[in-house]
């Protein structure tokens, strides 16, 4: 195996057999209870905060090597983001370490019954590629303020933040506990090949799939973090240009490559005219001439990634946009209509920056598409009226909702966070993250006084009505 390293706060690591010496390491420093206290999590945290703060222009810049995202869009959706999880974390982190106490029924006292919040033990997260920071840290701050040893394994398509969290993490984080490891579908393959206690995956069902399979070897519980066909339903009661701004930010953010993007518009037809002029109007005004030069719309992840989106546009007829660059690594804010939805374009995850917009008459006709591309992780409704949202968030099933706008139900940390079917397992953010990477256990205590003996045998005649 080549082309990786294990980060610690001695040599790089370069072997298998030096990622099965540091799945031990991290398993003995986890027993020695060492990361399971309130002051090393709260200190791993504030150190982590620390990191973003001190090395936030190093940051900006290899976020910007990797993919030239906006230095706005990478402190609004990946350092502001993290900062608010680390916030959150530490402003709760005493109150989620404490004991639950449950009621304990009549029958069963006197006793006190209560569960416990324990760290998992060593956990894994594997991260993508399309917010590289925020993916490999978010699931960090739940996982470290739960209590566990970690091995943090960034994205390789995005290799100035990985090369940027293994050299600078180990400055401010115990790396006696805390590693990262750099590499690609080997590597990650490799480690999946040791026992974890959680492993924590964000990427694609492809992927995803492989990491359920392995991680069942171990009967190490998964969470998966994946993608899919988010729609945006526009219902014709709802104000037209709010919805077509809203839409152009949260589409074109990241050009488009958000696992919680809306993939497509679905309108109804008697609005579908002035929708499309909204939205070239919203385009225009946010993303107009010259704003390529500013920097201010991110660039695609790799040449592979542009021919794909290219083949993709053959799907529909182009409303607006439409240019790209597979050297430059650049494609357009895009708008497609007359999109068969047996083409790939409505087929596969876009990804990227193209928008389809398909008119629908009927509800049923709209929860009918939805429904053909499996539960996505957003849905995304816009209707002032709260039966037209109400029957299509009980129509269609999806990780979450956001109503008359987008992406919020992923920003506030107090919403669990996750998908549903196809678009993933499990949940985080906030004290749901916190609980990820925890283990409940129940507790049940009892004095040696009183003696109840109507428990023991033998019962006798008497009769018990449970
Ligand atoms: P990916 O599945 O290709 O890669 C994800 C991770 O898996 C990377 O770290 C990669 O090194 C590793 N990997 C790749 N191939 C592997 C293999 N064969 N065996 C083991 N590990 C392997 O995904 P991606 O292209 O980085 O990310 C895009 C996908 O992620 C999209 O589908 C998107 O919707 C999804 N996503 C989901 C969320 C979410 O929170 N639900 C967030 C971001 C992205």
């Amino acid at each position: 195996m080549k082309n990786h390293t294990v980060c610690n706060s001695g040599a790089a690591v370069q072997t298998e057999a030096e990622i099965a010496e540091l799945c031990v390491h991290l398993r003995s420093v986890f027993q020695e209870r060492r990361t399971s206290g309130y002051a090393w999590r709260k200190e791993q945290l504030m150190q982590l905060q620390r990191f973003l703060e001190e090395r936030e222009e190093d940051i900006l810049q290899a976020l910007h090597e990797d993919f030239r995202k906006p230095q706005t869009e990478t402190w609004f959706t990946e350092i502001h983001y993290l900062l608010t999880e680390i916030t959150v974390a530490l402003r709760h982190l005493r109150r989620w370490m404490k004991p639950v106490t449950v009621h304990t029924p009549l029958r069963y006292q006197p006793g006190r019954s209560y569960y416990i919040c324990e760290p998992c033990g060593v956990v894994l997260n594997i991260a993508a590629w399309n917010y590289p920071l925020q993916l490999s840290l978010a699931p960090a701050v739940a996982a470290i303020a739960a209590g566990n040893c970690l091995v943090i394994k960034p994205s390789e398509m995005a290799p100035a933040t990985a090369a940027l969290l293994s050299d600078g993490l180990k400055d401010y984080l115990d790396s006696d506990a805390i590693r990262v490891v750099q590499g690609g579908a080997e590597v990650t393959a490799s480690l999946l090949t040791h026992r974890f206690d959680h492993v924590f995956f964000t990427g694609s069902q492809q992927v995803g799939r492989l990491v359920l399979s392995a991680a069942s070897r171990h009967l190490t519980p998964v969470t998966l973090e994946l993608g899919g066909k988010s729609p945006c339903i526009v219902d014709k009661g709802t104000n037209i240009d709010v919805a077509a701004r809203r839409i152009v930010w949260a589409k074109y953010i990241n050009a488009g490559q958000t696992c919680i993007s809306p993939d497509y518009v679905l309108v109804q037809s008697a609005i579908r005219q002035d929708l499309l002029d909204a939205l070239q109007r919203a385009i225009d005004a946010m993303y107009g001439p010259g704003s390529r030069e500013r920097g201010a719309y991110a660039g695609i992840i790799s040449e592979g990634h542009v021919r794909r989106l290219q083949e993709l546009m053959k799907g529909g007829s182009i409303v607006c946009g439409g240019g790209s660059d597979a050297q430059s690594r650049y494609v357009e804010p895009t708008i497609l209509t007359d999109v068969s939805l047996s083409s790939p374009l409505m087929q596969e995850e876009i990804f990227g920056p193209l928008l389809p917009v398909i008119a629908y008459d009927t509800p049923e006709e709209a929860v009918a598409v939805v429904r053909s591309a499996g539960d996505p992780l957003a849905l995304y409704i816009f209707s002032p009226q709260r039966h037209v949202y109400e029957y299509f968030m009980g129509h269609i099933h999806s990780g979450g909702v956001c109503i008359n706008d987008l992406l919020f139900q992923a920003a506030i940390p107090a919403l669990p966070f996750g998908g549903r079917g196809t678009s993933g397992i499990g949940r985080y953010h906030g004290r749901s993250g916190f609980e990820t990477f925890s283990r409940l256990r129940s507790v049940h205590r009892k004095g040696t006084f009183p003696e109840n003996a109507l428990r023991y045998p033998p019962f006798g005649s008497l009769k018990f009505k449970l």
